[in-house]
């Protein structure tokens, strides 16, 4: 007898699962629920959408139920929520747009009903319209609103992914806006420092960024929504967009008695089964093993989702498929930046007390001498004990992404900074260099591993007083003109050999130059002319000044 599975969903997790399923077992009966009008939609691309950079409303609508229907026999139900499961009986109830409701019966069930963006009772938010960013209807909402109302300012509150990739988009249709981010950094993935490069970014852009600083409440005015921060600014905006993050959709789940993880998402297991084996689930709405930290996180990626699909259909049909874990390996273009991150961040592995070490480099995308190099400034983060990969953030205006992609494969297989040393990577000068950026940064790590510098981090440094160290300079002085960390000594690099009466024996001296490779140099002649306390800024200026100044 032909299986009947039933699926809660039809987008990423969705409808990767209908589609393998149906390549894996032509007689299977699949009905796939939507709750709303559009099933396997490109909520990625939506943003881009509301700047017209995607023009055709139609490309945001990856495959419509017609052909789903057409190419992989699979009974699509749009407009029709599930509101029951009854695990017990293997029927869920479900209600159409018209109000009719009716049961269906399965042999497995699969939910995919991803995440919701969060919408908190912040006071005043009931009385205004805070648009959310999830769906095509979202956005169509969004789109008319600005065609209609055309708002002057728009207030987009989260600098998340989401709202970062909103602020360019209405930036670009000419809308003044501001981004109003709860805490210290944009971009929660990526730690401080790599965050404060894209600050820096946005603020060149034109676009008003407010950190530290959370909503208050929202008032309706004649003249639009007068946004109060905690801290008492107020910000007025035509258009409000909720940007703050999501929260897994686990009401049906949770009704149906499955078993829900400490963070809020379906707990299943490497089959992707929920506590009832006859009930599975996939994307946002899970809970995932982070593959290096061991832990169980949220990280709501479309990558993941699509794969635990096309998994929990190979399990229904009896193959051994497992998920082994998620990594968070994530991008996004902020203006003319992209940032790209995977693995932990030092944040994460500091909350859990996993020792690690971590490098700076600021290479040049491609060979400097052929035109067109913009600075690519990665942050590699291992443990020192056996020099395995524990995550990588990347940003720049060009490569990131493969890079970041590199250290990603690595990391899957467990690697190492030495594995990062020997990656053979395609080069020719307009594409990359004899050493790439990645090697480079495996150098750096070994050469921290080796001792062979030791490293002070721009935070420590930035806590030290001028006074109780030597503080020195070794670039050139064009560099320095105006750029400089207070109180520093200046000696270039190529001078220092004639100048090393005038360091002080007692005290530690700190070096730095701008990327820190100078620093390292300094590092080597000091130590070997009997300086004993050096320390090598990581990163150099490039990473100091935007942290600390920026
Ligand atoms: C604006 C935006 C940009 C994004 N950009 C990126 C990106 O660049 N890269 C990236 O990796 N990820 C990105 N994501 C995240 C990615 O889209 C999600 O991780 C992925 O779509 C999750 O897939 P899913 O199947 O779990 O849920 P979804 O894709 O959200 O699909 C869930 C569907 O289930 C339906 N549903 C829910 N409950 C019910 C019910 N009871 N009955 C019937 N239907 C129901 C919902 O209507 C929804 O359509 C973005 C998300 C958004 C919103």
């Amino acid at each position: 007898m032909s299986r009947k599975v039933l699926i809660v969903g039809g987008v990423a997790g969705g409808a990767s699962a209908a589609a393998r399923l149906r390549r894996l077992d032509e007689e299977a009966e699949i009905i796939i629920f939507e709750r709303g009008e559009h099933i396997s939609y490109a909520n990625c691309g939506l943003p881009y959408y509301v700047s017209g950079v995607i023009n055709e409303r139609d490309a945001l609508l990856v495959i419509k139920p017609e052909a789903m229907r057409n190419r992989f026999l699979i009974d699509v139900r749009i407009y029709s929520e599930v509101t029951r499961i009854f695990p017990e009986e293997k029927v869920v109830e479900v209600q159409e747009q018209s109000g009719k409701v009716y049961r269906e019966s399965y042999d497995q069930l699969i939910l995919s009903p991803g995440a919701a963006p969060l919408r908190p009772p912040i006071p005043g938010i009931k009385d205004i319209e805070a648009l959310v960013v999830r769906n095509v209807t979202d956005i169509d909402l969004i789109k008319r609103t600005i065609d209609e109302q055309q708002p002057k300012t728009a207030a987009v509150i989260g600098g998340g992914f989401i709202g970062l990739e909103m602020a360019e988009n209405l930036h670009a249709r000419g809308v003044e806006t501001t981004i109003i981010e709860m805490s210290n950094q944009v971009m929660a993935p990526f730690d401080y420092e790599m965050a404060a490069i894209l600050h820096e970014h946005i603020f060149n852009k034109g676009v008003n960024l407010i950190l530290d600083d959370g909503v208050k409440s929202f008032a309706k005015t004649e003249k639009g929504t007068l946004i109060t921060l905690q801290s008492g600014e107020e910000v007025q905006a035509d258009l409000i967009i909720m940007a703050i993050g999501v929260k897994p959709e686990i009401k049906l789940a949770k009704e149906a008695g499955l078993t829900i993880g400490d963070l809020g998402g379906i707990k299943v297991n490497e089959r992707l089964q929920t506590s009832d084996p006859n009930i599975y689930a996939v994307g946002d709405v899970i809970e995932v093993k982070h593959i290096v930290t061991g832990q169980a996180v949220l990280l709501p990626l479309a990558g993941p989702a699509n794969k635990q699909g096309r998994i929990v259909a190979d399990v229904i049909v009896g193959r051994d498929s497992q998920y082994k874990g998620t990594q968070g390996t994530a991008i996004a273009k902020v203006f003319d930046l992209a940032a790209a991150s995977t693995g932990a961040n030092e944040k994460m592995l500091r909350k859990l007390g996993i020792p690690h070490e971590v490098s700076f480099t600021h290479s040049n995308s491609h060979a400097g001498y052929y035109p067109g190099a913009t600075r690519l400034s990665i942050k590699l983060i291992f443990d020192r004990s056996n020099g395995r990969i524990l995550g990588a953030q990347a940003v720049g205006a060009q490569g990131a992404d493969k890079r970041i992609d590199d250290i990603a494969g690595l990391i899957r297989q467990q690697g190492t900074v030495y594995d990062l040393q020997e990656l053979e990577l395609a080069y020719a000068p307009p594409f990359s260099s004899a050493k790439d950026p990645v090697n480079m940064a495996g150098y750096v790590a070994e050469n921290i591993i080796n001792g062979d510098v030791r490293m002070i981090q721009w935070q420590e440094l930035s806590k030290l007083k001028a006074k109780d160290i030597c503080i020195l300079d070794v670039r050139d002085i064009e560099e320095r003109r105006g750029k400089f960390i207070p109180g520093s000594l200046h000696i270039p690099i190529n001078d220092l050999r004639s100048h090393l009466a005038e360091l002080p024996q007692d005290k530690e001296i700190v070096v730095y130059c701008e990327v820190g490779l100078r620093g390292y140099l300094a590092y080597r002649i000091l130590t070997q002319h009997g300086f004993a306390k050096v320390r090598n800024l990581s990163g150099g200026w490039l990473t100091y000044y935007p942290a600390v100044f920026g």
